[in-house]
């Protein structure tokens, strides 16, 4: 487990894109077949005075923190990126905030996560190097000649924070991030590697937009102030000239119609506390809020929607997570979800435009974008088995169909509003069942293809190594840098273990070495390496003397692939 997030400098995104994918056919463990290269079919919508070529993508949250996931969710069809939320209260301050594990996807959704915990500074360099990376990569894997996607801010949670100069230079050096140090430095790598490229030229450097964003979502979440809302929202239409969309909750639905959804669902165990409905914003209150904003982004030139909608908090089972609350999501946030937007429909007319998340999986996303909301984004979804690698599930539900985007249909989202409440997709499937033991081994873990630790991963901290001198096929290997002990490893491996804490790892420098049990490597010089085997013991290991009178160790040999395979993982690599 580590300590610090650590963010992958752009010269190591560079090699890890570049190497990989021209060596082993893939990217961050997304295999090219699962590429999404839809660059004809005919899903693009304008948003923002800009070209979106899929409606869909990752909610702020797991998936949109670091580089790495905004890549796999990109290559995986997703053009939308809702980022994850950033605050004054930021870093090291956040992630002793956050209890771990603080995630809980082993029916439907469970989270007690909140903003980043990266350091404000440290998410704006990352979005402006994930953008410049995205335009790159769409280029040099044939997926895209213009800029196709769209990153969406995401700020919280109160008018002091927001009108910060912490906020206020993130918002504005992302609107235009020209003569920010990061984006000059991406510029200058990617003229220095020019020849490593296939695809992508010198003419095309010239045409990477530097407009990280232009548009924001305002969560209301988390105590947010009601009568905060109006002013922050005016703020950053007025003061900051962002498309700006207004993340409402799902309390605003009422207490009781979400307690008879979940009952009639079978969410029985499921505890809602009035005053979480009563303490939030009341629904003519933000229909009165969100007209007057409507009105103001006209009068300054900028679109005003609704995000409909959050998750719900609910009282905390204590089953995997700590703290009072936990925040629900996944397949009963669905229908929640479209209660609440139908209501707004109705208040607001057809024009208003509505983004949505809650409980999007593939069997509800065609009928969802034919009612005219869009963009969708989600995020229980690419936690389950299969992982970002979902994202093309949903896209292939999609890609032959148009969709007219102006108007919402009112009446196919009453209609839809009503069936999702008795839907059998939407039902309780039950929880996990008795926690399985714990028989993970540190190699040779499964006999049959397993890799669910790889897949569900959202911050890609676990690896598939292949080695033909073990039984399995290949070994997990755990990059500690990369792991923020969100759990969800643990909730989906088949021998009831902890990847994340059983692996052999690879660590960055001495502290993450130090602060870990973890079996693992740590690279000291080109033939110096410090090594942990599974038994605890620590020893110095030099590659380069002849071992062939001594058997090697399982740990020399993940050490010997990795240097062979992934040298870069091995270099202290990250910017933290
Ligand atoms: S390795 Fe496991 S615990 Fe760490 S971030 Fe990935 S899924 Fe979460
Ligand atoms: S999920 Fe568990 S058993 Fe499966 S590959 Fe990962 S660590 Fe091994």
């Amino acid at each position: 487990m580590s300590d610090t997030l650590g963010t992958i400098s752009f010269a190591r995104l560079l090699d890890i894109c570049l190497e990989d994918y021209y060596t082993k056919g893939k990217i961050f463990e997304i295999d090219e077949k699962d590429f999404y290269k839809g660059k004809n079919d005919n899903l693009g919508i304008n948003l923002f005075n800009e070209y979106l070529r899929t409606p869909i993508g990752p909610a702020a949250g797991p998936h949109t923190q670091l580089s790495q996931g905004i890549v796999s969710a990109y290559l995986t069809g997703a053009r939308f990126f809702e980022l994850k939320t950033v605050q004054v209260i930021d870093g090291k301050q956040m992630q002793e905030m956050i209890p771990k594990p603080c995630i809980d996807v082993s029916n439907i959704g469970f989270n007690v996560e909140w903003s980043t915990e990266l350091t404000v500074e440290e998410a704006k360099r990352e979005y402006i190097r994930s953008s410049v990376l995205l335009q790159v990569l769409a280029k040099e894997l044939g997926l895209s000649e213009i800029k196709d996607f769209i990153f969406n801010i995401s700020v919280g949670y109160d008018l002091k924070g927001i009108t910060s100069e912490k906020i206020s230079s993130f918002i504005d050096d992302l609107k235009e991030a020209k003569d920010h140090e990061t984006f000059r430095e991406c510029i200058d790598e990617l003229t220095r590697n020019l020849a490593r490229f296939k695809k992508f030229k010198s003419e095309d450097i010239e045409k990477i937009s530097s407009n990280i964003t232009n548009s924001v979502t305002v969560s209301t979440m988390h105590g947010v102030k009601p009568e905060e809302i109006w002013d922050i929202g005016a703020h950053l239409i007025r003061n900051k000239k962002l498309h700006t969309f207004i993340k409402l909750n799902p309390t605003l639905l009422g207490f009781e119609n979400v307690r008879k959804i979940l009952d009639d669902l079978g969410y029985t165990h499921i505890t809602i506390r009035r005053e979480d409905f009563a303490n939030d914003l009341q629904f003519d209150d933000a229909v009165q809020i969100v007209k007057d904003l409507i009105r103001l982004g006209k009068e300054n030139g900028v679109t005003v929607g609704i995000k409909l909608t959050n998750t719900l908090p609910v009282v905390n089972s204590g089953r995997v997570l700590q703290g009072e609350s936990m925040y629900l999501s996944g397949k009963p946030l669905y229908p929640i979800a479209l209660g609440v937007v139908e209501k707004f429909a109705r208040a607001l007319g057809a024009d208003i435009p509505i983004s949505f998340s809650g409980g999007i999986d593939k069997n509800n996303i065609l009928k969802l974008l034919k009612t005219g909301i869009a963009p969708v984004t989600f995020s229980t979804i690419l936690l389950k088995p299969r992982g970002y690698i979902n994202m093309k599930g949903i896209i292939d539900k999609i890609k032959d169909e148009n969709f007219s985007l102006d108007k919402l249909n009112l009446q196919v989202i009453q209609e839809l509003a009503e069936a999702s409440k008795t839907d059998p997709n939407y039902k309780n499937k039950g929880e996990r069942g008795v926690e399985k033991e714990d028989t993970l081994p540190t190699y040779d873990c499964f006999k049959v293809n397993c890799g669910l630790c790889v897949d569900v991963c959202p911050t890609r901290a676990n690896m598939r190594l292949y080695d033909d001198r073990f039984e399995a096929p290949y070994q997990i290997v755990h990059i500690e840098s990369r792991c923020y002990e969100c759990g969800n490893c643990h909730t989906f491996c088949t021998r009831g273990g902890f990847p994340y804490l059983k692996k052999v790892t690879v660590f960055a420098n001495k502290d993450e070495f130090n602060n870990s049990k973890n079996p693992g490597i740590l690279k000291l010089s080109n033939k110096k390496f410090r090594l942990r085997d599974e038994s605890g013991k620590e020893y110095l290991y030099n590659n380069l003397v002849n071992k062939t009178d001594v058997e090697q160790r399982s740990i020399e040999k993940i050490l010997e692939t990795l240097l062979k395979e992934y040298p870069y993982l091995l270099e202290n690599n990250n910017n933290s």
